[in-house]
């Protein structure tokens, strides 16, 4: 059965006012407890599985740390450079919105994480003690180890950077937008970082995207379009890869692999690549989109849930249960996690009742049983009303959650840029709430 556009749109509403209500209802069966929980980070993870927990614990205290009095929507930040979202408010909101009037919200920064002594440091210099521990601090973006790259030049002569800040997104949009239309000036590079990253999709999406407003403008054979990956492939699953490569010979988007930005002149507007052997490559760009090293927090990388061999500096868990190797009554959430995938919100829906139910089976002297396939999911954006519906999980297969005839993740859809547009925001708000449904 083929589900139809208007279907879709009707339980994107659906789920949206779910997400609305800001109903929690607890579970029938919920365990009680007297247990703290703390939960360091208040962002996609941090927020839903605090909602999540408190639906299915009966007299728990559940904390999170979480400096920010405001959610960033992230995922929205390659529509607002796709001109789709045009505000700060489509994707920042007040934290409050999200955080249940029953959860203790502590407005602070965690600055030592004690898991010998089941207590956390903050910067304010509260110590506070917990019974379980879940990490979900998310990453850092390392724009300072770019040389010769501000954080100030996002937004300025061409220098444009999704990642940054909700202003970054609308000041690249911009950026896109005076490149494209400027003939003569016609050279766009844009990189990938090396290491881990979140969402490994969104640096080619904006590939595509600003090469659609090239496609737009009348002069696109004056616009070169060059891509700079640190990586040996354009995307870690071969299937994807491979028809990308396909679709960006058509749209000549050249590639270039195993190339690390390791610095930008703005006033010669060149930017220094490194490749593997060491060789140096100086590449001159009109436009740039830079999407910058990221490392798992100072706090994770310094304390000792860090991993300190495959996944350095990340919190190391069992990729399965999502449980800390070493220190039992930790778990670890979305993108600070030592797993071979899995840095999307995405991932943080399908990890939410993994985490939840094994941290219940914990209170109640069982053993952790439940497992994360490392489900993640990327809507290739192609243009301005395109995309694949990229989902996979560890075996690095093309998996779909609705059938292959509704979404056929190798096919160029229109339906799946309308999935991203309209119908992810509410799934996700339903997720902050601590539902996942889909
Ligand atoms: C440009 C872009 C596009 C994306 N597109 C998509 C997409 O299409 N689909 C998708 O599924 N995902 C996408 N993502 C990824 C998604 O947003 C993240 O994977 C998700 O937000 C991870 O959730 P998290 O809770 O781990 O991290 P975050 O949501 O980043 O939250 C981490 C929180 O921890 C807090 N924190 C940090 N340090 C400390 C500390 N010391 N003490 C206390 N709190 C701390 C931070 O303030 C923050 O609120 C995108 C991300 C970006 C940047």
């Amino acid at each position: 059965m083929a589900i139809s556009r208007r279907t879709l749109l009707k339980s994107a509403a659906g789920v949206g006012v779910l997400g609305a209500t800001g109903l929690a209802i607890k579970q029938s069966n919920a365990i009680k407890t007297n247990a703290h929980i703390a939960i360091v980070g208040g962002g996609a993870a941090g927020i839903g599985i605090a909602n999540m927990l408190n639906r299915y614990l009966d007299g728990a205290k559940i904390s999170v740390i979480e400096p920010r009095d405001y959610h960033w929507y992230q995922p929205g930040q390659t529509l607002l450079l796709a001109g789709s979202y045009s505000n700060k408010s489509d994707v920042v909101s007040p934290i409050t919105r999200y955080i249940g009037s029953d959860i203790n919200w502590i407005q602070d920064s965690v600055t030592e994480l004690n898991p010998d002594s089941n207590s956390i440091t903050t910067a304010k210099g509260s110590v506070v003690s917990y019974d379980y521990l879940i990490v979900s601090a998310g990453l850092e973006l390392r724009y300072d180890l770019i040389e010769g790259l501000s954080t100030d030049d996002i937004g300025q002569d061409g220098i444009a950077s999704i990642y940054y800040s909700p202003e970054s997104g609308l000041s690249s949009f911009k950026q896109a937008h005076t490149f494209v239309e400027q003939p003569g000036r016609g050279n766009a590079v844009f990189t990938r970082p090396q290491g881990a990253m979140k969402c490994a999709g969104a640096p080619l999406k904006a590939t595509n995207l600003v090469e659609y407003f090239a496609q737009q403008s009348p002069n696109r054979s004056q616009f070169n379009f060059q891509y700079y990956t640190s990586e040996a492939a354009l995307f870690a699953v071969t299937d994807f890869d491979l028809k990308l490569k396909e679709i960006w010979e058509e749209r000549a988007i050249y590639a270039y692999f195993e190339h690390v930005l390791t610095a930008l002149d703005k006033q010669a507007k060149t930017a220094t690549f490194t490749q593997q052997n060491g060789a140096i490559q100086k590449v001159d760009w009109d436009f740039i989109h830079v999407v910058p090293p990221m490392l798992p927090p100072q706090v994770i990388r310094e304390s000792s849930l860090a991993d300190q061999s495959k996944y350095k500096g990340y919190v190391e868990v069992n990729p399965l249960t999502l449980q800390h190797k070493r220190y039992a009554n930790v778990f670890a959430m979305g993108d600070c996690v030592g797993t071979p995938i899995g840095k999307t919100a995405a991932s943080v829906k399908s990890q939410l009742p993994v985490v939840t139910d094994n941290l219940c089976a914990l209170l109640e002297g069982r053993s952790p049983t439940s497992q994360w396939s490392g489900y993640t999911s990327c809507p290739m954006i192609l243009d301005v009303g395109h995309a694949m519906l990229w989902e996979f999980d560890y075996s690095m297969k093309p998996m779909t959650a609705l059938p292959f005839q509704v979404v056929d993740p190798l096919a160029e859809s229109a339906l799946a840029w309308r999935m991203e547009e309209t119908f992810l925001r509410p799934v996700y708000d339903v997720m902050l709430k601590g539902y996942t449904p889909i």
